[in-house]
This record gives C-alpha cells, sequence and structure tokens, in this order.
C-alpha cells in the first residue's frame, strides 16, 4: 500500500465529514412554509392566531381596522400564546384605539367639492361636463379637475379616477425607482401597481417583482420613496431582520417616521 493511496483514501473521508453539515444546512433552510390560522378572543379582541416556522412571537395592528394578528412559533401550544397576548393587552388596546379614532375614509361619490388626497395634499373635486374622452388634471395645486360625460354613473367615474391615480403613481415611481435602484445597488425585474388592504408593497424575492399599493399616490412622495426603499431592501435582505433595518438606516434614516407617518400614527 502506498502512502499515496492512504492519502488519498483520507481525503475522501475528509470530504464526506465536509459535506455532511452542508447537508444538514440545506435541509435547514428548506423552510415548511405552510401557515395555520387560528384564533383567540381575549377580552374584546378576536385576535388571528399565525402558526409558521418562526423562532419568536411577532405581534401587529393592521390597517385600516385595527385588526390584530400574532405569528407564533409552529410548536408554541395555545395557552403561551395566550399568556403572551394577556402581557400585550394594554398595547394592544392603545392600538386598536389609535385606528378607531382615525376618520374612516367614506366612498367617493366623484362630485364636485369633494376632497381627494393627491401625494399628501388635499385637493377639492371639480366635476367638468365634457363629451369626449374622459380625462383628469390637476389645477392650481388646489383643485383636481375631472372631464367627464354628464350621465357617467359611479362605476364609470371611479374607473377613469383609479386609471389616473395608477398612471400619477406610475410617473412618480419611474423615478423613484430609477433613483433608488442606482443608489443601493440592486434592480427589480419589474414592478407594478395594485390595490392591496394590508401592505403598502410586497417584494417577490426569487423573481425580484415588486408590487406598490394604489393608496400610496395620496401620501407624501417621500412616504412612497419609503416604501421603494423598503422593498427594494427585500432584495438585499429577504427577512426583517437585523441586517434588513441596518440597511433602512443606511439609505433611509428616517424611515421609522415615515413608517409611523404611513401607518397614521
Ligand atoms: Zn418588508
Amino acid at each position: 500500500m502506498s502512502n499515496k493511496f492512504i492519502g488519498g483514501g483520507a481525503e475522501k473521508l475528509l470530504e464526506i465529514v465536509k459535506i455532511k453539515p452542508i447537508m444538514l444546512e440545506f435541509f435547514k433552510k428548506r423552510r415548511d412554509k405552510t401557515v395555520i390560522k387560528s384564533e383567540i378572543i381575549i377580552s374584546d379582541f378576536n385576535i388571528t392566531v399565525l402558526r409558521k416556522d418562526i423562532k419568536n412571537l411577532h405581534l401587529n395592528v393592521l390597517p385600516p381596522d385595527g385588526k390584530v394578528r400574532v405569528s407564533a412559533p409552529r410548536r408554541m401550544d395555545d395557552r403561551s400564546v395566550r399568556f403572551f397576548l394577556i402581557s400585550k393587552l394594554p398595547w394592544i388596546e392603545k392600538q386598536v384605539n389609535r385606528f378607531k379614532e382615525r376618520p374612516i375614509e367614506t366612498p367617493k361619490e366623484y362630485i364636485s367639492g369633494e376632497s381627494h388626497f393627491f401625494k399628501g395634499e388635499r385637493y377639492l373635486l371639480n366635476v367638468i361636463e365634457y363629451r369626449g374622452k374622459p380625462y383628469i388634471t390637476i389645477n392650481d395645486k388646489k383643485n383636481i379637475d375631472f372631464y367627464v360625460r354628464k350621465d357617467a354613473d359611479l362605476e364609470e367615474k371611479k374607473k377613469v379616477f383609479l386609471l389616473w391615480q395608477k398612471e400619477e403613481l406610475a410617473k412618480e415611481l419611474f423615478g423613484i425607482f430609477n433613483k433608488w435602484q442606482k443608489i443601493m445597488g440592486v434592480s427589480a425585474e419589474e414592478w407594478r401597481i395594485k390595490r392591496m388592504k394590508t401592505k403598502w408593497g410586497t417584494c417577490n424575492t426569487t423573481a425580484k417583482r415588486i408590487w406598490i399599493n394604489l393608496e400610496l399616490v395620496k401620501r407624501p412622495v417621500y412616504c412612497i420613496e419609503y416604501i421603494v426603499v423598503h422593498e427594494l431592501a427585500h432584495l438585499i435582505e429577504r427577512n426583517h431582520n437585523k441586517r434588513f433595518m441596518a440597511v433602512m438606516d443606511k439609505f433611509a434614516p428616517q424611515w421609522r417616521s415615515y413608517k409611523k407617518e404611513l401607518n397614521g400614527f
């Protein structure tokens, strides 16, 4: 038996030893993504419990109506979750009340004199009778002029108005995405706009696809920018962990105040 042969065998053995921990890591990373949903009632609150592959409890009070949601580690029993929620009850009550105090947005009728927010400013709507293709323009920083047929119904007006909002937001987003992708050194494969109920934006990190909530068109431009930076930051770090916060601190040091402003407190 030559030394060379023994050496080769030992190397192979080492290779096997090396592979093992890597395999373990691989299996660890393949997280179970199924989420189990249940409800817990505590005092007057109907709290949604989501069980996921996470290490810590996460408590959220969600816009627009202050729904309470807790994400819990998969193996944590109901009793422990309940205990945690009871300990957080004063905080939950405070947050939920803040949502209740906020004026609920009444459905729009698209009539003259109605107020509409646009990029953080309040405008009054002017509905102007017009026989051609309907269109909307901003007039002198105070009014939104809505040119539309006299007999157009609510649905029709709403459709035109939402399309206008979408185009205006898209114009703003072109500039913002260009600017921040350069600064942050990342780029999204695509970004789109849609109406969402509970989120200002989402980022699919695998497809590098970002969705922006149409509602943002009503908010100040710096809030729109903050959301874009947040979603682009997910292309650097997928999860909302310390590394993610560090990315946010680097590119948008004021992000905490924008977040508060967006969520209404
Ligand atoms: Zn996020």
